[in-house]
Parts: C-alpha cells; structure tokens; sequence
C-alpha cells in the first residue's frame, strides 16, 4: 500500500490478504494501576513489514461504506485475540471502534452474538466504543442496535467526549456506560484552565450519572497524576504504552506491572457526593415547598438516593468502591451517622410533601442539616489521614519550611 490516501482498492486488496490487524493499547485502572484491558485499533502491514495507521485508509472506507466488510472481516480476528490475551488475563476489557455504518448492519450484533452464545468470549471480554458524531442521527436503529449489544452483556463507551455536537442529550438517551474523554481536551488542560474545568465537570457529571470514565491521550506523569485525584476511573496513553502489537500485549499484561494507583480520587469523589446530596435535599425542600401540590408532578425529577446504599458514598464504604479490607474497617464508623442522616433526609422530605407545620419542617431541616455534619467531619479525618500516609511514603524530609499562617495572613492582607 503506498503512503497516505490510499485508494479504495488497495484497501479492499489487504483486506482480502489478510494484510489488516488489531494493535492493542493497554488501558490501566486508577485504583489498582494495574491493567485492566485495552483498545484494539487496526493496523494495516504492508509487505515489507510497514505499519500503516488507520489515518491512512478509515476516511475513505468509511465513505464508500466499505468500513462495514473491514468490520465483518475483522471482528472474528478480534475474537480470536481477546481469547488469546484471556490466556494470560481472563477478566481483560478490550474495547473496539465501531463506525454509524456497523450499527445500521445487523450483521454486527449477530456476529457478537454467537460469539458469546457458543462462550467463545463472555460479554465482559468486550466493550464497543462508538463515537459522538456517529450517534449525532439518533436514529431509532441505532438505538436497537445498542440496546441488542447491551442485552448480550456488552459496555457501549462514548468515544471522543467532548467534540461532538449533543452530546449531552445523547448520554440520557442511549444506553452508554462508559465516556471517554477526548485526547485534544485532556492534553488542552496544560494550556488553559477552562479546559481543566471541562475535564472535572465531565467527570462529576459522568459520576452523578453512574457512568465510568476513561481518558485517553495522557502522556505524561502530572497528567496521569492529576486524572488519578480527579477521580477518573481508568486511563490510557503513550505515558503508559503505545499500542502494542498482540504478541507485546499479552507479555505485557502476562508481567502484571504497576503503575501508580489509588482510590484517592474516588474517595473525594465520594465526599463531592455527599455535600451534593445536602444541596439537593435542600433544593428539593426549596422548591417542594414553593410549588403548589398540583404542579409537583411537573417538577424536574430529582435523584435523592435516600437509601445509604443508592448514594455514592454508602457504595463506597460499603465495599463496592473502595477496594481495601482496611478501609472497610476504617469507615464502619461512618454507616452509622449516614444511616441517620438519610433517614433525616427522607424525614425532611416527607414533612414538606405531607404539609406539615412550619415549625416541624425547620426541625426537621435542623437534624437532617446536623448529622450530615457530623458525616462531614468524618469523611473529612479519613481524607486527612489519607493524604497523610501518601505524604509520608514520599521522602520529602529535606523541603523547605513554609511561612506560618499568622505570617501568610499579614502578607496577604487577609483581616
Ligand atoms: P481513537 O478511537 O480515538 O483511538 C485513539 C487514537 O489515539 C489511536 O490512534 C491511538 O494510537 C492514539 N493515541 C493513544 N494514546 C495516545 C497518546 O498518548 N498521544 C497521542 N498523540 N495519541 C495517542 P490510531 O490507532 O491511529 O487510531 C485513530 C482512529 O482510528 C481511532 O481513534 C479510531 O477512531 C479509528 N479506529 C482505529 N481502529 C479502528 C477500527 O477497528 N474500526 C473503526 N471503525 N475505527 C478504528
Ligand atoms: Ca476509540
Ligand atoms: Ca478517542
């Protein structure tokens, strides 16, 4: 195949002389930061061995429409791999791109299907990434076609979130469960710090949505380390590896290496949750309590998890986020005090939709207000005590005094 825009017959030629296959970038959890999957991305190799990126051929197939005969022919290659790599890692997630076009076949899903129906590969072996714009035309096909994949035990991600055009509306429609943060945005947070504001709102946002995320495109430590505080779910880019040929892969992930991890990051995600949760209770208290009784029917729905174990911070301690059999220990003591308070919560709620007194709703938004304090404070400790194993594992005996407060204060005029 000659250098960049080949043409559709030279495509059609390597596809048909087995001249395509996938190169796999391993994909690293925040919390263990150890691997936990990857990305099958095509390759063309050319006779003398030259790789050749996807950049070159995908444009012109996707056009022609010919990306679905690379898709029919491929994925049976991808199966053959992800039962190789389970060899060596059985519960691994390899992700693999789709185009708009591979949804509108069905030859997609009944491929996948008896893939998994003869137990060539479980569902959890495979994940589908679909871009933005492929989904833009929300056609009801499209919709079928996911919520098929997604019947047989099949993640959808969103790829590239962050350049398309509806996104947003799109993640309330379809069944998607994993967002991943476009590269340009993530590499853009160096340059400007709305970009970083983007990064975190997205990754709130995907959270309050139940929705795993991953970014792509990190190339350096910092970058990795600030995601990992940030609370994203997993990660990939060249800081990591590059896509890797199968054969590299699987050694790879056969050699089990260890990358920075902690559940930092959830763990404050888990605090966000928590003061989100008092501001909605207080909101929906505002406007329950503003609104005539028949228009509540009209009102925004509005998610309050008062069970502890619906919330993200009960899901935490309770084992389902955190990860440790000491942490589980350590935040017994918190199921108590938020216990309580969802039950305050609910209390506070119930007063309002029932018309109670005046008085009893203050009351009632006292106590509710009290023990998600006392929740506050404990969240906060195990948070301090957190941050303070992490500062003593890292030899930073030798730094500089800082100024003390009384000090800082004065300087910067603070009454
Ligand atoms: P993508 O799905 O967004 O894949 C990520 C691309 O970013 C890959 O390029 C990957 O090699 C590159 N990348 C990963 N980490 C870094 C990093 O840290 N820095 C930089 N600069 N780049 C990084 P690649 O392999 O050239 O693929 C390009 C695009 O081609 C993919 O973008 C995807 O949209 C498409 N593609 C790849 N394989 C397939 C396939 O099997 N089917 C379909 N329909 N599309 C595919
Ligand atoms: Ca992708
Ligand atoms: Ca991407």
């Amino acid at each position: 195949m000659p250098d960049a825009r080949i043409e559709l017959k030279e495509i059609e030629h390597a596809l048909h002389h087995g001249e395509f296959c996938f190169y796999y970038q391993p994909k690293i959890s925040f919390s263990t930061g150890q691997i936990v999957g990857g990305e099958a991305l095509l390759r063309g190799i050319k006779s003398d061995g030259t790789v050749v990126p996807p950049g070159d051929f995908l444009p012109q197939a996707e056009q022609s429409g010919f990306i679905t005969n690379i898709t029919a022919v491929m994925l049976p290659e991808l199966v053959e791999d992800i039962e190789k790599i389970s060899i060596v890692k059985s519960d691994a997630q390899i992700a693999f791109n789709i185009s708009a076009l591979d949804l509108y076949s069905p030859y997609m899903v009944k491929m996948l299907r008896s893939f998994i129906g003869s137990k060539r590969i479980n569902p959890g072996n495979i994940q589908i990434e679909v871009t933005e714009t492929a989904l833009v035309d929300n056609s009801e096909r499209i919709n079928i076609a996911l919520l098929d994949l997604v019947a047989l035990g099949i993640e959808i991600a969103m790829d590239d979130f962050g350049t398309g055009y509806s996104s947003l509306d799109l993640l309330s429609r379809l069944p998607i469960s994993t967002l991943k943060l476009d590269q340009g945005v993530v590499r853009r947070m160096s340059e400007d710090v709305k970009n970083t504001h983007i990064v975190r709102s997205s990754l709130y946002m995907a959270r309050e949505l139940s929705i795993k995320t991953v970014a792509e495109g990190v190339e350096s430590r910092g970058t990795y380390t600030y995601l990992m505080a940030a609370g994203c779910n997993e990660v990939q880019g060249f800081w990591i590896s590059p896509p890797l040929p199968l054969d590299d892969y699987i050694a790879l992930c056969a050699e089990n290496p260890q990358w920075p991890g902690s559940s930092f990051g959830l763990l404050y995600n888990a605090w966000v949750n928590h003061i989100s949760y008092r501001r909605k209770v207080l909101d929906a208290a505002l406007t329950l309590s503003m609104t005539d009784q028949d228009e509540w029917i009209s009102l925004p729905k509005m998610d309050l998890a008062h069970s502890p174990a619906r919330c993200r911070l009960g899901q935490w301690y309770m084992g389902e986020i955190s990860d440790s059999e000491e942490n589980r220990r350590q935040f017994k003591q918190l199921e108590e005090p938020h216990r309580l308070m969802h039950a305050a919560g609910a209390s506070l709620i119930k007063a309002i939709r029932t018309q109670s007194t005046a008085r009893n709703i203050t009351r009632a938004t006292r106590i509710f207000l009290e023990y998600s304090d006392v929740v506050d404070a404990e969240v906060s400790r195990i948070v301090e005590r957190d941050l303070e194993r992490t500062f003593d594992e890292l030899d930073m005996e030798k730094g500089k005094e800082i100024p003390s407060i009384a000090n800082l204060v004065s300087e910067y005029d603070i009454e």
